[in-house]
């Protein structure tokens, strides 16, 4: 069996998730900046880790800073096909399907720590976005995400104000 290497990807990345309940976090960042690696940094981003120390209202107001609001404005315009070839290495052949409109998405899900940026969009038809919903599988994990040594700076300093004094 072929197991695609994005997935090899995906699987090293939930494996990091499970490190974050048991090991401290700036012990992993440290073994970020030391290894860089897009798994490792996504992994260290995820929501999930910050959410259990703080209230409903403050995590709200934490991910609306850090990832800003949760969906893309669909007014920006210039966007007339489905990029499902980064995903799936197909082009869509879907473009003349009826109520079929192309609606933007976060290319690393919003749920998992992705920002609401134009560096982490993209546009798919409603089909193949249903299709996407939150599946890590298909992210281009061989791309460094352009925001994420930013995002990992941020949430840094968010830890050692806010949780270490916490634990
Ligand atoms: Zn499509």
């Amino acid at each position: 069996m072929v197991i695609h290497a994005r997935h090899q990807s995906a699987m090293k990345y939930f494996e990091y998730l499970m490190l974050t309940s048991t090991k401290d976090w700036l012990e992993l960042y440290t073994e970020w900046e030391e290894k860089k690696t897009v798994e490792l940094g996504l992994a260290l981003i995820s929501p999930r880790i910050f959410k259990q120390y703080l209230s409903i209202d403050d995590f709200t107001q934490f991910q609306h800073s850090t990832q800003h609001v949760r969906n893309f404005s669909t007014r920006s315009a210039g966007h007339s096909v489905c990029n499902s070839f980064k995903l799936w290495n197909y082009y869509c052949p879907l473009a003349r399907m009826d109520d079929n409109a192309l609606v933007p998405d976060h290319l690393f899900p919003y749920a998992e720590g992705g920002p609401t940026i134009a560096e982490n969009c993209i546009w798919l038809c409603r089909t193949h976005n249903t299709m996407k919903i939150n599946d890590i599988h298909v992210y281009p994990w061989e791309e460094y995400p352009p925001w994420l040594d930013n995002m990992l700076k941020n949430r840094k300093k968010f830890y050692e104000t806010r949780i270490r004094n916490f634990l």
